[in-house]
């Protein structure tokens, strides 16, 4: 390994130090969990070691550079982090950070690992750990406490690029101790969807945004999380207690005597406030002057159906059928396909359920579609109805699929990321073949075909909502990726996560245009993006006409308390007052001045 050239590299770290620690972060999933650390991803993930043939070493030593360059780009986007933090620990981190880039630059590692490719045709992951293996040996044997002192840091990377070239998520969670607080550099949506809420108290990342897929899962299993906490790299030790105080968005590590004591008393009132709540499960959604509200259930997984029933929900607004694609190599059969949804429409017990056809590219990738290419800009890209008009034979299975479990009890179709009408007509049509399909094999399925609907969440699409209403029978606003596209904010960026901002104007406008076409033609239409779940925009949304709200589980209860405590004539009245303003800052006094004065009255 080439000595790092960083001159004050040497230095001794702190870090993985003694004393209690605090960090802030994004609270993204509410509650609070204590318990050890279970630092993720330091673990190599194993592998089945078998030599390659020599005509594979070229494409071999491609996959190796090609983990080598994701690697790089992992620590760069750390190193960003960095500067959000203060100078002392930006330092600090940023020594690391720079150390861990140098090994991965031209160094006896990479150098050696494609050595071991190519000379001993060693598959690239057995050429990694071997060189790792060597290097930390070398190191060990030498009497020198800088370079004893690097050995973890090589084991490290070597770990880092293993976890690339495996594409495994970054961990199965296996063996966790009871109530362990995963503490990861990220955590994507394929690690969530294996994660078993029942072991696990809560997670913290250094990476993640606050609308992001990570943070919605973390929401949907009730687990408390705080994403985007830059310092946590190289902060905590396996094992060490952690508190996330996934409302207040803190980690504190290692905390003191006293800090336990202050958060324990914090999660019993938390706890009991939850209780308090769900006897609300059974009481009706209607404002106190007489509106009804459907609330609804966001389901990501389909164990979450029992959570939905529990809180009362009214129905499935949206199913995200991607947790069928995730963690697997292979693309779900319909049979399969068919199998799942059976047991989330049974487990409605006849409450509609709305099944979103696949959504995934951009931030969602799912490794059964091996060759998806995230292309040069993945948001923009070949991504939901794009990719499954593209790839028909995807579509066909899962309107299939679709249909066959609404013989069991009332499904819907949603289909995702729709700009223009001639999606949905040839989704109609696909829909069409399917059924008939299905017929002339005397499968039974639902009769009639199920309502076909749009999500708006494209700012054209909101824009054009009275034409595309014509070619739909609902429509579900998409509000996390309506206001990603509408403010260019990438809701799944920690450092440009300040700047989302549902309230602002040009958000607000697309959402009552939409609310008004879906009005004008006589469809229905819900809000299904995180907002919905949010009783700070619970008045407001009522006051621009939306009755359909669905949202994770959990946050059901609140969302109800607000609706029962609303007053629909003043929301109304308060509604207009905000589309009059163009400021988004003044829009939100308004909104807030609102919830408090009826949360008061109420
Ligand atoms: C949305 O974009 O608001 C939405 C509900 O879909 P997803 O979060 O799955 O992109
Ligand atoms: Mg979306």
């Amino acid at each position: 390994m080439d000595k790092p050239r960083a001159p004050r590299a040497a230095k001794p770290r702190k870090g993985r130090g003694e004393g209690m620690a605090s960090f802030d972060g994004l609270g993204v999933s509410p509650g609070i969990a204590i318990g050890p650390a279970y630092v993720h991803g330091v673990e190599t993930p194993t592998i089945a070691e078998c030599a390659i043939a020599p005509d594979q070493v070229d494409g071999e030593i491609k996959r190796f550079r090609a983990a080598v360059e994701v690697s790089l780009k992992q620590l760069a986007k750390l190193k960003r982090k960095t500067g959000a933090l203060p100078p002392a620990a930006a330092e600090e981190l940023g020594f690391l950070l720079d150390a861990h880039t140098q090994m991965l630059s031209q160094s006896r590692l990479v150098r050696g690992a494609e050595r071991r490719i190519a000379e001993n045709l060693a598959m690239a992951e057995t050429a990694v750990r071997a060189e790792t293996d060597a290097i930390a040996e070398a190191f060990e044997a030498m009497d020198d406490s800088y370079l004893a002192q690097r050995v973890q840091e090589v084991r490290e990377v070597g770990g880092r690029l293993m976890r690339n070239l495996t594409q495994t998520p970054w961990g199965a969670f296996k063996n966790l101790p009871p109530e362990a607080i995963v503490v990861s550099e990220e955590i994507t949506p394929a690690d969530t969807a294996v994660m078993d809420p029942e072991k696990i108290g809560g997670f913290a990342t250094a990476i993640g945004g606050a609308e992001g897929h990570t943070a919605i899962m973390a929401r949907a299993l009730g687990l408390p999380a705080v994403l985007g906490v830059a310092a946590l790299v190289g902060a905590v030790r396996p094992g060490d207690t952690v508190i996330v105080d996934g409302g207040e968005g803190r980690v504190i590590v290692r905390p003191t005597p006293g800090a336990l004591e202050r958060y324990e008393r914090k999660r019993l009132e938390f706890e009991k406030a939850e209780r308090q709540l769900s006897r609300l499960t059974k009481l009706p959604s209607v404002s106190r002057d007489g509106a009804s509200f459907t609330l609804m259930a966001n389901l990501e997984l389909p164990r979450e159906v029992d959570q939905a029933r529990a809180a009362g929900a009214a129905g499935v607004g949206l199913l995200r059928s991607e947790f069928l694609f995730m963690n697997r190599d292979d693309v779900p059969g319909e049979d399969e396909q068919f199998e799942q949804l059976a047991t989330i429409v049974r487990g409605m017990e006849g409450k509609s359920v709305t099944v979103r056809t696949l959504d995934v590219g951009g931030e969602k990738l799912a490794s059964a579609l091996g060759d998806l290419s995230p292309g040069p800009n993945p948001a923009l890209g070949l991504r939901a109805i794009r990719l499954s008009l593209k790839r028909p034979e995807l579509l066909d299975a899962q309107l299939a699929a679709i249909l066959r479990a609404g013989a069991l009890g009332p499904v819907r179709v949603l289909v995702p990321m729709v700009a223009t009408p001639d999606e949905m007509v040839a989704v109609r049509e696909a829909m069409g073949r399917a059924a008939r399909r299905l017929v002339r094999k005397g499968v039974a399925l639902a009769d009639p075909l199920p309502p076909l609907g749009a999500m708006i969440e494209i700012p054209g699409a909101a824009l054009a909502a009275d034409a595309l209403a014509r070619v739909c029978d609902f429509f579900a606003l998409g509000t996390n990726d309506l206001t990603m596209y509408t403010l260019a904010i990438d809701r799944g960026d920690e450092q440009v996560a300040h700047l989302y901002n549902p309230l602002h104007p040009a958000v607000l406008r697309l959402i009552q245009f939409t609310a008004e076409a879906a009005l004008r033609n006589r469809i229905p239409v819900s809000i299904c993006g995180e907002i919905a779940g949010d009783p700070r925009f619970t008045a407001l949304l009522a006051g621009l006409g939306i009755r359909e709200l669905s949202m994770s589980p959990i946050k059901i209860p609140r969302v109800k308390s607000r609706v029962r405590a609303l007053d629909l004539a003043a929301a109304s009245a308060r509604a207009r007052a905000v589309m009059d303003e163009s400021d988004a800052g003044r829009i939100a006094e308004l909104v807030d001045g609102f919830n408090e004065s009826f949360a008061k009255a109420g």
